[in-house]
């Protein structure tokens, strides 16, 4: 490989390549936009645009796109060529400072949720500055933030900027009673650590619920799974390893820190995690992984699957959101550190977040609820779908400590001051750290578990972003109000210690006990997304939303009817692709056996020998029973398929009939085509098998 410095960021349009590329003023007046979030100068933007494009044209860029992220969870793009037509039939290549701000691409086919009605097909984009722009396959691409025609926001990212807005003000105003001044910003990171399988593409291409739904939807687990514990950070296959150098360049040019790489717990299954960086760059980042994941292994002959559960009965694949609040002066507002002050103001932030979880556990919850995760959270592999935090010994020594009587009075001061200046500095990787836990801090930041491997992480963050500001809002409020400064902390902290202990769990999260305790505390267990997305218009949510300014009612309302709308197709598609396989692959398949077997028998008897026939009996016996009842699971899965798209009820009640009826059908279906996997002969069985899948690469 060529030289990793040079290559890193070599296609964006980052600070090195601003400072060096525009005139000082203009690049003095952008920074300041982008660290304080300002709204960006007109002039300054036609400046920028056409350094921008002197810059995309030498990189071989011929086509300038903005590049967003519509409700569809993946991105959008619109390709524009820099051409302009000149009086004498040339061309010269032009990029306005307009251009590169706004932009107007036709939005009726993005999901709207009824924002927009499709006779307004109208949409806006408009620069993000805070995410750099890069060029990728000739074209200049700009982040950018989509809204409809009437303002209402119509993607993920606007969501999020708002959050780490909300959350910049609330946690300045905890910063300076606490009298620590020196910060003029405070802004939200992110390190998404992403997990994914790798299959090799010529099977793939036979597997038409691979194809369309990115999951298995039958398949026998095959006799060796991850029970021997031999792939996790087992040595990495050669085809792999090419694949994964492959893809950090790819992943380095576009100026994406993929730091870390190995293999995961299931066969076939693999993990990347980049070096943490602001909210809004890390969406943006994980996006273009993800992206970067599938084509680069196109070109190794391989398909990167990034559903939540591509195999039944082995791990499925989640992304580890690591977040925590950091200063434009470089402080981590979740480091434990070890002086008194910054131990007050650690507690302080630590207190919000924990108060927040417990206060917001359903949102939390839905942040992370779909088709594709409903398989893994709760299913004793990924996280329970219960949100817990695990505090660790120490501190949920600590957090005991602010609570107990102690608090009151003089004994809390020498608590908060002595005994919790002694906090020794935790080290970064905690010893016990707890891998069932949904949320885990983990020595200077917490871990959120539960999201998916295939969502746009926008959404978790911009719910977590949301909910802590309302907290140290809340605390702000007291704090700034308050006479004694160390007295209101001292109750401030013992209170929320004690309201929300109950959220604090450092055991087992996939025991039957948790559950049962968890449910004795009050905490809510929402075991699929179809239970969790009424919680979204629920009225404390959307106050919570609306008064940061983050989501607006009919946003909100919209997104509800995203969300169910999303899930409805999600499981109808499969359930389709289900019916088309059972009926066009697997029944012929069966049929083909039992013609192949009844014909043997014949055979056999027609010879006139007085041999037996009873081995090829037996398996015409084991096959015709599960043959007849896979028959009629088929009809059975059209018929309630065909019955609940029919209804004309709320989305909300179908989408509870496709996880009541519909879901239960498809497992039906799928236990009968799977006892028939186990007897038909691997000639005729139609497609690759998991064995085939999970042990080929
Ligand atoms: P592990 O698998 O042990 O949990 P990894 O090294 O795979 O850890 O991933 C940890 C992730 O946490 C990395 O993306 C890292 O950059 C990120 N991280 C570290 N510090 C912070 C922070 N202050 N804010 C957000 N993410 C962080
Ligand atoms: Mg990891």
């Amino acid at each position: 490989m060529s030289n990793v410095p040079e290559i890193y960021g070599s296609s964006v349009f980052n600070d090195s390549t601003m400072r060096e590329r525009l005139p000082k003023a203009t690049y003095k007046s952008l920074k300041k936009t982008i660290e304080l979030g300002l709204t960006l100068d007109e002039s300054v933007a036609e400046v920028v645009a056409s350094a921008m494009k002197d810059w995309a044209i030498e990189k071989g860029a011929t086509h300038f796109t903005h590049w967003f992220h519509p409700m569809t969870g993946i991105t959008a793009e619109k390709h524009d060529s820099f051409i302009s037509p000149t009086s004498d039939g040339k061309i010269i290549m032009e990029f306005s400072g307009k251009e590169l701000t706004k932009g107007e691409p036709d939005a009726s086919s993005f999901p709207s949720g009824g924002l927009r009605a499709t006779y307004e097909a109208r949409g806006y984009t408009a620069w993000d500055c805070t995410s750099p722009a890069f060029v990728k396959d000739g074209s200049l691409y700009i982040p950018t933030a989509f809204c409809s025609y009437t303002g209402e926001v119509l993607d993920k990212k606007t969501p999020l900027l708002r959050s780490m807005e909300a959350l910049n003000k609330q946690a300045l105003r905890i910063l300076k009673v606490l009298g620590n001044t020196s910060a003029t910003r405070v802004t939200t990171t992110v390190g998404p650590e992403q997990e994914y399988f790798l299959i090799d593409r010529e099977l793939f291409k036979k597997r038409k619920d691979l194809i369309f739904t990115g999951r298995t939807l039958f398949g026998v687990k095959p006799p060796k799974g991850q029970e021997l514990e031999d792939h996790y950070f087992g040595n990495i296959k050669e085809r792999v390893s090419a694949y994964m150098k492959d893809l950090d360049t790819e992943l380095w040019k576009l100026g994406i820190s993929a730091k870390t790489k190995h293999n995961e717990v299931a066969p076939a299954q693999h993990e990347l995690a980049p070096i943490f960086t602001t909210s809004n760059v890390a969406t943006d980042h994980n996006q273009l992984t993800m992206e970067l994941m599938q084509k680069v292994a196109l070109r190794h002959g391989l398909v990167c699957l990034l559903h939540e559960k591509p195999f039944a009965g082995v791990n499925g694949s989640g992304k580890h959101n690591n977040w925590s609040m950091s200063t434009n002066d470089g402080q981590n507002l979740l480091e434990p550190g070890n002086t008194p002050h910054e131990n007050t103001q650690f507690l302080v932030f630590l207190a919000a977040v924990v108060k927040s979880v417990d206060d917001y556990q359903d949102l939390l919850r839905l942040s992370v609820a779909t088709a594709g995760n409903d398989h893994r959270l709760g299913a004793n592999e990924a996280p329970p779908a219960i949100v817990s935090i695990f505090l660790g010994d120490q501190l949920s020594d600590i957090f005991t400590q602010l609570e107990s009587g102690k608090v009151k009075g003089k004994i809390f001061n020498n608590i908060l001051e002595t005994g919790v200046a002694s906090l020794p500095k935790l080290p970064k990787d905690t010893t016990d750290r707890n891998r069932t836990s949904p949320f885990a801090f983990t020595g200077n930041k917490f871990e959120f578990r539960m999201l998916g491997s295939s969502a746009s992480i926008a959404g978790a963050n911009f719910v977590l972003n949301t909910i802590v500001a309302e907290t140290l809002q809340k605390f702000a409020d007291k704090l700034e109000a308050s006479t004694d400064l160390n007295a209101a902390i001292a109750t401030l902290l013992s209170e929320t210690a004690k309201d929300h202990k109950r959220i604090i769990f450092n055991g087992n999260g996939y025991s039957e006990e948790w559950v049962a305790e968890a449910e004795s505390r009050g905490l809510l267990n929402m075991k699929s997304t179809v239970e969790c997305i009424p919680t979204f218009i629920k009225d404390k949510n959307v106050a919570v939303f609306v008064k940061h300014g983050v989501l607006s009612k009919s946003e909100i309302e919209s997104r509800y009817e995203i969300l169910l709308e999303n899930y409805i197709k999600t499981v109808n598609i499969e359930a389709l692709t289900m019916l088309n396989v059972a009926k066009t692959e697997i029944l012929p398949a069966a049929f083909k056996f039992s013609k192949e077997l009844s014909d043997t028998i014949n055979a056999v008897k027609a010879t006139g020998m007085s041999v037996e026939v009873a081995a090829q009996s037996s398996v015409l016996k084991e096959l015709s029973p599960v043959l007849s009842s896979f028959a009629s699971n088929l009809t059975a899965l059209k018929k309630t398929l065909d019955k609940v798209s029919g209804e004309a009820v709320s989305a909300l009640k179908q989408a509870e009939a496709f996880s009541k009826i519909v879901i239960p059908a498809m497992e039906a279906l799928r236990t009968d085509a799977d006892k028939l996997e186990a007897i038909l002969p691997k000639d005729i069985y139609p497609f690759p098998t998991y064995a085939d899948l999970l042990f080929n690469v």
